[in-house]
Formats: C-alpha cells, structure tokens, sequence
C-alpha cells in the first residue's frame, strides 16, 4: 500500500494500516514538513462539533489521546467557548446532539464564565458559554512522531524527498511515478515545485523512479487537490493562509486552562511561557501563502480582541509567529473515502485534521483492508456528498 503525503494523516493511516497487517511506503517531498500543515497548527484538540461524523472521528482520536496523553503532550484541559447573542442559540440546539454521541459538556451564563476564569473580567456581549472537560491541546510533532514510530515498527517505511507526479490506477495494481529530489532541494526549491502543476515537475537534479502497490491513498492535505487533479477530477476544496501568533505576557498565568475561544472567533491558550493566539480574518483570500504578517497581524487582529475580553492583557509583546494552511471545503469537513478502484484519500479536513487524525486514519484502514467502515464510520465524507447535495456543514468552525 503506498501513502502518498505523510503529514499527521498519512502517519496515522500507516500506523492504522500495519495495525491491520498491512505494510505501507509513504512518499513525501519532505519528511520535516517544511510546508506541511501538521507542523503549524494550534494543537486543539476537540470533539465539541456541531456534525455527528466530525463529533465521532475527533471522539474516537481523543479516547486514544487519552491512552498515550503523557507520550504526546494531551493536557485534557477543556475547551471554553463564548457565544454571542447570534451564535448562543445554535450552540445550545445541538448541545443533545453531542451529549448524545458521549461528549459531555457543560452550559455556562456569562456571570459563571467570569467565576471560572476570574481573568476574563470583560464580561460583555456573551451570551452564553460551554465548556467540554475533555476536549484539550496536544503537542502535533509529538503526536505525529508517534504514529510514525508505531507504524515503522509495524513494517511501514517512509521515503523522504521523493515527489509524485503521475499516478496511474489499473485494476490489479497503481503505478506513481516518483521524483526523487537530491538532498539540496531548499525552501525556496520546495515551494517552486509544490506551487506548480505536478505533472510539471523537474526531473533535472533527481532521478524518476515508478512505485506499484497494490492501492494507493492521498494524505497530501492542502495539496491533494493538485494529485486528484491528475486524474481528471476536480476537487472542491482550496488552500488557505491562517496565521498564529506567540506573545509574552508575564503577568497573566493561563497554564490552568486548555483552549478559549472569544466570541470575536479569536481562540488562544497557554503555551509554555507563551500565550499562543490565532485569528482567521474572513476576507483572507485563497492561495498557497506562507507569509507571517509579524506585528501588523498581532496589533490588528490579536492585540485588541485580547484587550477586549481580559483587562490583564493591556500589556503584552508580540514574540513570534507564523502562517500555514487550512485545506478548506465549502461545508468546511473532511473529504475521505474511495477516490477511484484501488485509489484512496484522506485530505482538506477544514482547520481539524490533528484532531481527527487518529479516527481518520482507523476509519480508512477499515475501508481499504475489509472494504467497509468499521467502529468509526466516515460514509457521510465521501467526496460524491457535494454532487448528491448531502453536505456536512460545520459551523462551528475557527
Ligand atoms: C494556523 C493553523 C492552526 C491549526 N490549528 C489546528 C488545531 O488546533 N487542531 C487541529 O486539529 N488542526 C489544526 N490545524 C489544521 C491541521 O494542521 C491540518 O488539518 C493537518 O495538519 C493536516 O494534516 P495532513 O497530514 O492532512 O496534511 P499535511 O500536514 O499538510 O501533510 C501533507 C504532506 O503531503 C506532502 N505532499 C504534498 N504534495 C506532495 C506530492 N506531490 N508528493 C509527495 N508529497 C507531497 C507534503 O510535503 C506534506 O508533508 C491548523 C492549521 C493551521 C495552518
């Protein structure tokens, strides 16, 4: 079985799949994940969803978080959320839904919201709040560098700097062909080749080799679209810059807290001696942009969303940041399941693919090892939804 892209999805479809006897070759342009997603996310981890299908994958990804919480960094400290008057209905409309699936998960008024977290003094404009004691922060390389060991013990192998640029599904086999970068293919380089159609790719420094496995899958995340592509389909999803920042604030001590998210869509947590705090300016155009807007992001869009909710953040310092992407589709789920015979995905998971990874890759395995979903059942993802008009629209989404 070959993986194409082994970023958090791929190494966690590879564990799933030598769990199930299966040896996987995952392929990627670059194992440290330069311009991967999993490098660069906020590590909230969460099943508080609004979608049954995103409750049950993150739900399954956090009961195992659970069982190797101290390997990878899980700190179950909760999710805190804070509506508005405009938001605060549909969060209490599918509070049953979530209980329902075993996600527990708690009704604040805004008065108890400030008893709580008494840091949270700017009580204004929140409607309502919940709370989920099991939702939390992981630590993603850690969690990645887990799947990845477990997997190589289980017979997985990866192959660092080989790029793909044709894949080839016959009905007993599926051929890639596969560019090997020599090893001084820099930043720069990676960006150039990534940015452009696959089938463009350079052959001038490396040497071109062909892959068969028995089936295939694509885990390339915000980059599928360009693999899918060279098959003749389409794909509806699209690369998005959002951007995250770290500030020092010595007063202000949050390490007793998981995840806030203010009703203003800011979301922040503690972060070893940092606060780490990100925001997803809506006008935010789509493109494959890495660039970290530095101080104008964090004094326009985190400093006063900051200052607006907490009094103790009046003064702050901007430390670092930095940009990467979500992989969006219009009802902002996942796209997973059969993409053609013997050709598999797993991609475009909207801003949760850290969160769901753990679900994804066991749900995928099932799917290509015995043809069907198992415990976890990702049915409602398949790509055909959007052309049936059966779409998973998630709402709550940051
Ligand atoms: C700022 C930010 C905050 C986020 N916060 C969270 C969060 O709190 N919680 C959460 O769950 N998620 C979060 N996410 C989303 C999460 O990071 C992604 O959903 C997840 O990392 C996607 O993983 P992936 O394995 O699908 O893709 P990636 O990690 O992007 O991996 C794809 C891999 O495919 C490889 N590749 C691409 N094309 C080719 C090719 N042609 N040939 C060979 N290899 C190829 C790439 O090199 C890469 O390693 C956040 C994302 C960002 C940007």
């Amino acid at each position: 079985m070959a993986i194409v892209g082994a970023g958090i999805v791929g190494s966690s479809l590879a564990m799933a799949l030598g769990e199930r006897g299966v040896r996987a070759v995952c392929v990627d342009i670059d194992l440290s994940g330069r311009l991967s997603s999993s490098e660069r996310n906020a590590g909230g981890v969460r099943a508080t969803w609004w979608q049954p299908v995103n409750i049950i994958l993150c739900r399954a990804s956090i009961e195992y978080y659970e069982k190797i919480a101290a390997e990878v960094g899980f700190r179950q400290r909760g999710y805190l959320w804070l509506y508005d008057a405009q938001t605060w209905p549909g969060a209490v409309s599918h509070l049953e839904v979530q209980r329902g699936l075993g996600h527990p998960i708690e009704e604040l008024t805004a008065a108890e919201v400030g008893r709580r977290v008494p840091e949270i003094d700017r009580l204004d404009g929140i409607a309502g709040a919940t709370f989920s004691p099991r939702d939390g922060l992981i630590n993603p390389n850690l969690l990645k560098q887990h799947y990845r060991r477990r997997s190589r013990e289980l017979g997985a192998r990866y192959l660092d700097r080989v790029f793909i640029n044709a894949i080839v599904p016959a009905s007993d086999e599926v051929r890639l062909t596969c560019w090997q970068a020599d090893a001084s293919l820099e930043q720069e380089g990676l960006m150039r080749l990534m940015a452009q159609d696959v089938r463009e790719a350079e052959a001038e420094t490396g040497r071109l080799f062909e892959l068969r496995a028995a089936s295939a899958a694509i885990c390339c995340g915000a980059w599928s679209p360009n693999l899918v592509r060279l098959l003749g389909v389409e794909t509806p999803a699209e690369a998005v810059r959002r951007q995250i920042c770290l500030v020092d604030s010595r007063a202000t001590d949050l390490s007793a807290y998981g995840m806030i998210v203010d009703t203003s869509g800011l979301y922040f947590h503690n972060e070893g001696p940092h606060i780490l705090a990100g925001y997803s300016p809506p006008q935010e155009p789509a493109g494959y942009h890495f660039n970290y807007d530095g101080e104008d992001f964090f004094l326009n869009e985190i400093w006063p969303r900051l200052y607006a909710r907490m009094s103790c953040f009046e003064r702050l310092r901007h430390v670092t940041g930095w940009a990467g992407l979500y992989a969006v589709t219009p009802d902002r789920s996942a796209i997973m399941g059969r993409l053609a015979p013997r050709l598999f995905e797993a991609h475009s998971f909207s801003g949760r693919g850290v969160m769901q990874s753990y679900g994804a890759g066991q749900a995928l395995a099932d799917l290509i090892v015995k043809g069907g979903y198992g415990t976890v059942d990702a049915g409602a993802l398949a790509r055909d939804r959007f052309a049936k008009g059966m779409l998973v629209t998630e709402a709550l989404h940051i």
